[in-house]
């Protein structure tokens, strides 16, 4: 029988050359009895995941990527905290028996057995938004290696191949374009496009995937990938409410609300803070704050509508500067493609108005779109069947799987989050809820397989 409390004991005593492994699997192996430790400071909460074996996973992550200033954890594509989370991955997938190996986009695929056609997929992602929480992301994929784990100790022969499958940049945190990995999987965006991006220092995508030891020139649509995918199946922490008030640990998604991020340039007139008189300024920061209250007022005005400006950048940024622009990024989400492109009309004119208050123009540039996702009725169905019958909920949160979702049958598993709250230090989820969804997911690989 698999027991995940057994490997960190194993991996203190084994130390590097343990298994005779290559580079990168002798690296993830020396480091997980660092994750372990670190592990066990992560405080209450992950005291009681380690004491619950079954989640040992998310404790062996729990001291990688924390963020003193922000708090929570910062885990951002190839950098440090995303790598170290790699590893771990490669050397928890490889302990048990799955073969892993790095697509051209970045995304890490663990298979058990030949990978091929018509194959199970399972996972989510393992990065963060700016000062996230601890199970956006890595819950989806520890379950799916404790699902797969549990099936391969019972004995399970699989029909059909699966795999446990890491999202790259699902949230967009370093290059501004969520579900990164998914998009470049699918050809839901344009390779040069993506070649291009840059991150908040300056580095492009291609200069980073280069650095991560993949060819740029070879991102992009990857149909021999994905044309391995018979269904996929995202596990996530809910995002929401719906299951608190449910009372229920676990649910079904049935849509995800269209949403977008479009980035807003407010211009003015860069000055002197001592020599401007009030009277003469066309000062920027303070249209865009006129900018940010008529999104808000904006969206609220509209049922079911979402808003948000969350991200400012002000140029040049000094002190005792008027400021010469900013940079805000809206993200507006809807209950229909049509609803959405209507709200950010709306913003559009709402925001033109404010900004000429202060003698400033706006400009509102899209920066990535996904429309209304319905996840597959019939595949829902099975699932909610195969589990004897489970809520369906929509969510307004964007996910891999609502990309995946255009190509190949598509579900999600919603974990109940008591706080209702995400994209925070806040965001949990108690470890009963966790083990529900563990064996909810187990559930179905053993029926799809
Ligand atoms: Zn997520």
């Amino acid at each position: 029988m698999w027991d995940p409390s057994r490997p960190r004991r194993e991996c203190r005593g084994a130390g590097a050359g343990g298994r005779g492994a290559g580079g990168r699997a002798a690296r993830g192996h020396d480091g997980a009895g660092q994750w372990a430790a670190r592990g066990h400071d992560g405080g209450a909460r992950m005291s009681a995941l380690v004491a619950h074996g079954t989640l040992a996973g998310l404790a062996e992550i729990a001291g990688v990527g924390r963020d003193p200033r922000r708090g929570g954890y910062s885990r951002h594509l190839w950098q440090g905290p995303d790598l170290e989370l790699r590893a771990w991955f490669v050397e928890r997938a490889e302990r048990l028996g799955l073969v892993v190996e790095t697509d051209r986009n970045g995304n890490l695929w663990a298979w058990w057995g030949t990978p091929g056609p018509d194959a199970v997929v399972t996972g989510s992602h393992l990065d963060s938004v700016p000062g996230g929480g601890a199970y956006d992301g890595p819950l989806g994929v520890v379950s799916a290696l404790e699902a797969v784990g549990r099936l391969r100790a019972s004995g399970v022969t699989p029909s059909r191949p699966c795999a446990v499958l890491v999202f790259a940049e699902e949230e967009g945190s370093r290059f501004g374009i969520a579900c990164l990995g998914s998009r470049l999987l699918t050809g839901g965006i344009d390779a040069d496009r993506a070649r291009a991006l840059t991150d908040a220092d300056g580095v492009t995508l291609a200069e980073a995937a280069a650095t991560a030891g993949l060819d740029p020139q070879r991102l992009g649509a990857d149909r021999d990938a994905l044309a391995r995918i018979g269904l996929f199946i995202e596990l996530h922490v809910e995002q929401g409410r719906g299951l608190i008030d449910l009372g229920r640990p676990v649910a079904v998604a049935s849509s995800i609300l269209a949403h977008g991020r479009w980035r807003l340039t407010v211009s003015g007139q860069g000055n002197h803070a001592g020599a401007t008189p009030m009277g003469d300024r066309r000062d920027p920061l303070v249209a865009a704050a006129r900018a940010i209250l008529a999104v808000q007022d904006t969206a609220a005005a509209r049922t079911g509508a979402r808003a948000t400006v969350g991200r400012l950048e002000v140029v040049p940024g000094g002190t005792n500067v008027i400021a010469s622009s900013v940079h805000a990024w809206l993200d507006a989400r809807a209950g229909s493609d049509a609803d959405t492109r209507d709200l950010v009309a709306a913003i559009t004119a709402a925001v033109d108005e404010a900004v000429r208050l202060n003698g400033c123009s706006a400009t509102l540039t899209e920066e990535s779109w996904t429309g209304t996702v319905a996840f597959d009725p019939a595949l829902a169905g099975r699932l909610g069947a195969a589990l004897g019958g489970v809520p369906t909920l929509p969510t307004g949160a964007g996910h891999d799987a609502g990309v995946l979702a255009a190509h190949v049958p598509s579900a999600m598993l919603f974990v109940r989050n008591p706080t209702g709250i995400s994209h925070s230090p806040e965001e949990f989820a108690e470890v009963e809820d966790c083990v529900a969804g563990i064996e909810a997911l187990e559930t179905l690989l053993r029926s799809l397989l």
